[in-house]
């Protein structure tokens, strides 16, 4: 495997629907519906935490935290997070910065921003300003544009340790 520098991208989408919790970078945002998924069902989260693992060449989320498996209904993803942490320091890399996209048409995540960089930022064991957030809409399009869906991508960097 290269050494020296290592990236990866990740992807996640998950339906939204009334009644759930709405949890994004680990933060509860106050909202009428939230993700739908076997965990908590936090994109942002999933989307980082698939980048690293693909940095690492490690197998993908599904492999290490099957859905169905009940260890990790409802799971906190964040403590997923930090699992793929500590598998990737395992394989001689630590996380050097974190850059993500979160598309979703409401609620209004500029605010949270802040909260979901400092939360990631301390799960990863690395500095604020290694983490970057973007908030944007979908415009309307689609299912995200209607407010049925929220996507994430995520791009990770990952350096020897
Ligand atoms: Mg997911």
């Amino acid at each position: 495997m290269a050494r020296g520098l290592r990236v990866g991208v990740g992807f996640d989408v998950h339906r939204l629907e009334p009644g759930r919790r709405f949890v994004l970078g680990g933060v509860e945002i106050p909202h009428d519906r939230g993700p739908v998924g076997w965990s908590d069902g936090d994109v942002l989260v999933h989307a980082v935490m698939d980048a690293a693992l693909a940095a690492a060449g490690l197998p993908d989320i599904g492999a290490h935290f099957p859905p169905g498996d009940p260890r990790y209904r409802d799971a906190p993803s964040l403590e997923l997070l930090a699992e793929v942490r500590a598998r990737v320091e395992a394989r001689g890399y630590r996380v050097a910065q974190v850059c993500a996209v979160v598309v979703a048409e409401t609620p209004r995540l500029r605010p949270h921003a802040d909260r979901m960089r400092t939360t990631l930022a301390e799960t990863l064991g690395i500095g604020v300003e290694d983490v970057a957030i973007q908030a944007t809409t979908a415009e309307g399009l689609g299912e995200v544009g209607r407010g049925e869906a929220i996507q994430a991508f995520a791009v990770v960097l990952l350096e020897p340790s």
